[in-house]
């Protein structure tokens, strides 16, 4: 039977710079300018999440009205090369249909949707939405729910 051996009491770091951290049991950082870097750091990341989230949504749909401007992408679709040459982000989706006929998944970026190719190597389709019909959408607002 092997024995474990734990340094008691269990050695306990700083969750913001790593070191080990002396006194009482309930302390998590190793002083006040840890702590506060550390909470700081927190709500940077917290904010640049939502940000960079709001931001690809809108952006998405900037790019993809002016591709469904374009006649020829609207009639045959773009291939991906294109699509994402042109800042198109597909990595944020909230709100993703599938098409009835054609049963390609579509996401949706505020009024313009873009449909995956059902096949591989095929064609990205641009879809366009009425904006009443859009829940919880507002023009040029951010606000995507
Ligand atoms: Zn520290």
């Amino acid at each position: 039977m092997s024995q474990l051996f734990k340094p008691w009491p269990p050695e306990r770091r700083c969750q913001f710079c790593g070191k080990p951290i002396t006194g009482k049991s309930t302390k998590k950082f190793c002083n006040t300018g840890c702590k506060d870097s550390f909470h700081n750091a927190e709500k940077a990341r917290k904010n640049s999440n939502t940000y960079s989230y709001e931001t690809v949504m809108r952006q998405n749909e900037k790019h993809l009205k002016v591709l469904s401007a374009n006649a020829y992408y609207q009639q045959n679709g773009i291939s991906e090369g294109p699509l994402l040459g042109q800042g198109v982000n597909l990595s944020v989706c909230v709100n993703e249909e599938v098409h009835l006929k054609t049963g390609g998944v579509i996401y949706w970026y505020g009024c313009y949707g873009v449909e995956l190719p059902t096949k591989v190597g095929g064609n990205y389709m641009l879809h366009q939405r009425d904006e009443s019909k859009v829940p919880n959408f507002k023009l040029g607002g951010g606000n995507y729910v």
